[in-house]
């Protein structure tokens, strides 16, 4: 298994990686989410020995990789750009890493109809890389990083360039694909939902750090500060005061950030006044989801925009009352909202 411990890096003033603890079961999938700049990259680059680190140390079963140079680690990267030889055809792509290794022939041709069959690309040794789709570009990619078996793959944003619909469809293929091959992933993206997709866990960066890891139900129901609750795209981020003070009325929780799922609401005819875990509001906003709508209530009193799922519609300007499950709203340590 893969263990980092205390890994920092600095580049000048700028600490791009804040002593980063991470470990990796073999055959897990781990995803590192998180904004742009946040360091995914560079903790990559420092796993791969592409990185010399300031402090702490990146081991295999143990076993310091630090003295170990990039090509005797036996991990596979994958970057956004995956820069694959357009003059060259499939099958010499997908070789490039074994003919490092210096395979012979036979070895190589046996290895690369192998590993083709298993991204789905059985038989297009020969296909000329300009006459791929984004999808199957984005797969002999793959089967390039998986080709020489390695015992860590790294993906940097590997489906970062697509555009929204063909990104869904990847993110689809590839939880499946990685599931079936059975090797340890690092997955770096900057997308909450891919992460979720993909990974066994998620490793949420903030500056250099690892904010919040763990299972994607953990992180979502229990995200712990108010900044990975909003990198997950949790709206209603409040600060209780004491009392369950709310902008509009009071809750049934302890003071401090907290976050209230969407899915807390549920519609009542009518809010009795001062009453504790209600609010009601006019609709500001409502987009239809197909199997719920998602409305912006804005609070009365308050004048605080709340997200609101409903399976029932609504109208804009429609004023609507909700009980909130206090059991769907989550404390976040003692960060700011
Ligand atoms: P991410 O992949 O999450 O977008 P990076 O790991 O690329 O973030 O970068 C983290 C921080 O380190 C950023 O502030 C970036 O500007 C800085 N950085 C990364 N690589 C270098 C480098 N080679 N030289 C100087 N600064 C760098
Ligand atoms: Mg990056």
């Amino acid at each position: 298994m893969l263990t980092v411990s205390g890994v920092t890096v600095s580049f000048g003033r700028n600490r791009a990686l804040d002593g980063v603890d991470l470990a990796v079961a073999t055959g897990e999938v781990v995803a590192i989410l998180g904004p742009s700049g946040c360091g995914k990259s560079t903790l990559l680059r420092a796993v791969a020995g592409l990185q010399p680190l300031d402090s702490g140390e990146v081991r295999w079963d143990g076993a310091d990789l630090n003295d170990l140079p990039v090509h005797r680690r036996d991990f596979g990267l994958m970057f956004q750009e995956h820069a694959l030889f357009s003059h060259r055809d499939v099958a010499a792509n997908v070789a490039f890493g074994l003919r490092m290794q210096k395979m012979d022939v036979a070895g190589r041709s046996r290895r690369v109809r192998e590993v083709l069959g298993l991204v789905g690309l059985a038989g297009y040794q020969e296909r000329a890389i300009a006459t791929l789709s984004g999808g199957e570009a984005q797969r002999v990619a793959l089967a390039r990083s998986l080709a020489p078996e390695p015992r860590l793959l790294m993906l940097d944003e590997p489906l970062g360039s697509l555009d929204r619909p063909r990104r869904e469809e990847l993110t689809e293929e590839l939880r499946v694909l990685l599931r079936r091959i059975g090797v340890t992933v690092l997955h770096v993206t900057h997308d909450h939902d891919e992460a979720f997709a993909v990974a066994d866990r998620v490793a949420v960066m903030q500056s250099g750090r690892i904010a919040r890891i763990g299972t994607p139900a953990d992180i979502w129901h229990d995200p712990r500060h108010a900044a990975v609750a909003r990198f997950l795209g949790h709206a209603n981020v409040v600060a209780v005061g004491e009392g369950g003070a709310v902008p509009w009325g009071r809750l049934s929780v302890p003071p401090g950030p907290a976050v209230l799922r969407s899915d807390a609401f549920g519609r009542v005819d009518d809010s009795p006044p001062d009453a504790v875990d209600y609010v009601t509001g006019a609709v500001t906003d409502a987009r239809f989801r197909g199997d719920r709508f998602e409305l912006t209530l804005c609070t009365d009193p308050g004048d605080f925009d709340l997200l609101v799922r409903d399976p029932h519609p609504a109208a804009v300007t429609e004023r609507l009352s909700y009980v909130i499950d206090p059991a769907r709203i989550s404390g976040l340590g003692t960060g700011e909202v």
